[in-house]
């Protein structure tokens, strides 16, 4: 049996590590010329080195964890945290946060753990919950805060995590993602990074494979039959056995498929929103926050919203994570790096005599990954999550977008397993 698996990043190069494992011959297929997909270390050379896609694995996200160890990677852990906080001007950290704040943060989540008390895996189940699920996530932290500063942090934080606005995302499916939350302790969100970044990973996984990745195939058309499935490239075609796709379905939208998916597939598909983040990227000449006692991580309440000190190899880099309207607004700008570099200057005048040079890197219009990671909208959960995985005749669905922790790269790998279980519980 030949497995045809398009796409490599967490998600395909992972199944393709489980199908050999399992004795399985696979045939691996990327758009890009490069594995990782959202997965970006970018190595800009002279020891300038970031992530522009995902980062951060948190200290539950097992999958991952458990993959770096079987690599012998070590995870590494920020030096920078508690964050910084930065609300009209005044200042505070997130140990030392602001009281009215506080009480925002700790009523919305008792009111979120209270809600989670009726809730069960997978969401889909959960149909007596219409309401939370046409119910948006803004307007939900709105109810329970009582304080804009309280209002502003809460909706920093929850942003972050969710990559767009709160008013694109739907309550039931961010409830169904907080009960993984419920067990966790203090420190578990963004615990960690990959060691040497991302490409360091992929690097270690193609390494593992006994297939040889085919790069440049951007994959537009895929036959079906009873003996097995046709793949039509943008250059040539390749036959196989069983299919595994792995893009966001921004991405997936774009194939022809003969005979056509199932049209509670193609709803599902075209019903996954995926949110707008983009990262902007400083590099200097000297690591200046570090003299100001400060580790580079901040939330304020200017366009900037959030960063961290992205830096990887030798060159101090100082990462803004942008997401939603604003995102968009700031791809609208001729020079989002200079802008970016005022608006931080700002804040800390000291920035710009250190400036070297920058990059922006825009998820929201990336030809193979139109969108940072997929959000739960409001109304998915009920009308289309249960839709989005199962396989279709030979062609199976990966990503993290099919996963029960969707938008990590611990989803990406869940989605993996499940696949291959897919093929083992036949
Ligand atoms: C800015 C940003 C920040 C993030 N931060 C975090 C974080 O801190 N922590 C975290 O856990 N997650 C984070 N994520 C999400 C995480 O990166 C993704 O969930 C994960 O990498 C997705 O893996 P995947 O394999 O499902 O999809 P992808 O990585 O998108 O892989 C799909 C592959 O399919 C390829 N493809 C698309 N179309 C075609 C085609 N027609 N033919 C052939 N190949 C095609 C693509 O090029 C891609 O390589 C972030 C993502 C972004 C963009």
């Amino acid at each position: 049996m030949t497995v045809g698996i398009v796409g490599l990043g967490a998600a395909g190069l992972r199944a393709a590590m489980l199908f050999e494992q399992l004795g399985v011959d696979v045939q691996l297929f990327e758009a890009r010329g490069r594995p990782g997909g959202r997965l970006h270390c970018v190595d800009e050379g002279g020891g300038t080195l970031y992530e522009a896609g995902g980062e951060w694995i948190d200290a539950d996200h097992y999958r991952v964890l458990n993959l770096l160890n079987e690599f012998g990677m070590v995870p590494t852990t920020p030096s920078e945290w508690p964050k910084k906080l930065i609300f009209k001007g005044k200042e505070c950290t997130e140990a030392t946060i602001w009281n009215d704040a506080l009480e925002d943060d700790l009523r919305v989540e008792a009111a979120a753990r209270e809600l989670c008390r009726q809730l069960t895996e997978p969401p889909w189940k959960n149909t007596q919950s219409r309401e939370l699920d046409s119910h948006r996530l803004g307007d939900f932290v709105r109810e329970h805060t009582q304080s804009e500063r309280g209002l502003w942090y809460v909706n920093s934080k929850l942003r972050s995590d969710e990559g767009d606005d709160l008013e694109q995302v739907g309550l039931l499916g961010w409830l169904c993602g907080y009960l993984h939350y419920l067990d966790r302790d203090g420190d578990v969100m963004s615990a960690y990074r990959i060691p040497g970044g991302s490409r360091h990973l992929c690097e270690k996984i193609l390494g593992s494979l006994k297939a040889t990745p085919n790069f440049q195939k951007v994959l537009r058309r895929v036959h079906q039959d009873a003996y097995g499935v046709k793949l039509i490239f943008e250059d040539g075609e390749a036959q196989v056995d069983h299919l595994v796709l792995t893009m966001p379905p921004s991405a997936l939208e774009r194939v022809v498929f003969e005979p056509a998916l199932s049209p509670k597939k193609r709803c599902s598909l075209e019903a996954c929103e995926m949110s707008r983040a983009i990262k902007i990227c400083w590099e200097f000449d000297h690591a200046w926050w570090h003299d100001l006692g400060w580790g580079g991580s901040m939330l304020c309440d200017g366009p900037l919203q959030q960063t961290w000190d992205g830096s990887l190899g030798e060159a101090p880099v100082l990462t803004a994570y942008i997401c939603g309207e604003e995102a968009v607004r700031w791809m609208s700008l001729g020079d989002p790096v200079r802008a970016g570099l005022y608006e931080l200057g700002k804040i800390f005048p000291i920035a710009s005599q250190h400036f070297k040079r920058g990059w922006v890197h825009n998820w929201l219009t990336d030809p193979f990954s139109p969108g940072a990671f997929s959000h739960l909208a409001p109304g998915y959960v009920l009308e289309h999550m249960e839709h989005i995985a199962p396989p279709e005749g030979r062609i199976h669905f990966a990503g993290e977008h099919t996963a029960l922790w969707s938008g990590f790269i611990e989803g990406a790998l869940e989605s993996a397993e499940r696949v291959i279980s897919e093929f083992t519980h036949k």
